[in-house]
């Protein structure tokens, strides 16, 4: 059992025109097993509340508190927090040159782990992650975000995380950018991973096309910064056939 806990959240950036407050008091607990969807409209700070638990140094925590089973996330480098057992998509480099799939994957593995896996099983659990994904074989020699397309990327985010086996995965807007047959296949990715036991998923999106696919337990609706409204998979459903509006500043 994993609880990933998030209190009274607060995160600015700075920008040119000075410091933002973009999460103004997030509260959220993640537990093994459990699917959050965070939904909301665009700018709402979604992303913004991923890159905080992965530790990007742009976003500035002033006050709160994230911990991972009492342990305190914010204390942790990036490279701590996944080895604490956090999956964050976002975390890793948009492209690392000459490094390929396969020796990315199993270097993650070892730095997580803190043993590299041993070679055969190894090897096997790729090529069977791989095929479940409907992936090319020949993927896991290529140099990682090199040239990917978008469907690449998502899957081989899930591919990551299939093999990573973390406590707790942060993905964020998994399903912009794919189409349905690609949608698919990585909504079961994630949904093999989930009934593989005990990880507990922050599902961050936008659309609640994934969630056709994904049934959350819990949605979250984000607006300016904070979680606006709070319900079951039934809230999806609702914010599906009436979107956003309800939730913003009325038009003049
Ligand atoms: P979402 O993912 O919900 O669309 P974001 O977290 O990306 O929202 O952004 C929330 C708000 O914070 C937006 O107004 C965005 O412009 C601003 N923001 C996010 N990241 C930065 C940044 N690095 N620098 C300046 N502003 C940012
Ligand atoms: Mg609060
Ligand atoms: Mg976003």
């Amino acid at each position: 059992m994993a609880t990933l806990e998030i209190r009274d959240l607060h995160v600015s950036v700075d920008t040119e025109q000075g410091t933002k407050e973009i999460l103004r008091g997030v509260d959220l607990t993640v537990r093994s097993g459990e699917t959050h969807a965070i939904m909301g409209p665009n700018g709402s700070g979604k992303s913004t509340l991923a890159y905080s638990i992965a530790g990007h140094p742009k976003y500035k925590v002033t006050s709160g508190t994230v911990t991972l089973d009492g342990e305190d996330v914010l204390a942790m480098s990036v490279d701590e927090r996944a080895r604490a057992g956090l999956f964050l998509a976002m975390q890793y480099p948009v492209e690392v040159p000459g490094v390929t799939v396969s020796n990315f994957l199993r270097t993650a593995k070892t730095a997580i782990d803190g043993q590299a896996p041993p070679l055969r099983t190894w090897t096997k659990d790729v090529k069977a992650a791989m095929a479940d994904l409907r992936m090319d074989p020949t993927f896991a020699e290529r140099n990682v975000n090199e040239g990917f397309s978008g469907g690449e990327k998502k899957r081989h985010e899930i591919l990551q995380m299939e093999l990573l086996n973390p406590k707790i995965a942060v993905l964020d807007e998994t399903d912009s950018g794919l189409d349905v047959d690609a949608l698919k296949v990585v909504s079961e990715g994630v949904n093999r991973v989930r009934e593989g036991g005990d990880v507990g998923v922050l599902l961050i999106t936008h659309y609640t096309r994934i969630l056709r696919y994904i049934k959350p337990d819990f949605v979250h609706v984000f607006v300016d910064g904070r979680i606006a409204e709070e319900g079951g998979s039934e809230l999806a459903d609702r914010l599906e056939n009436e979107g956003y509006d309800r939730f913003l500043p009325a038009k003049a």
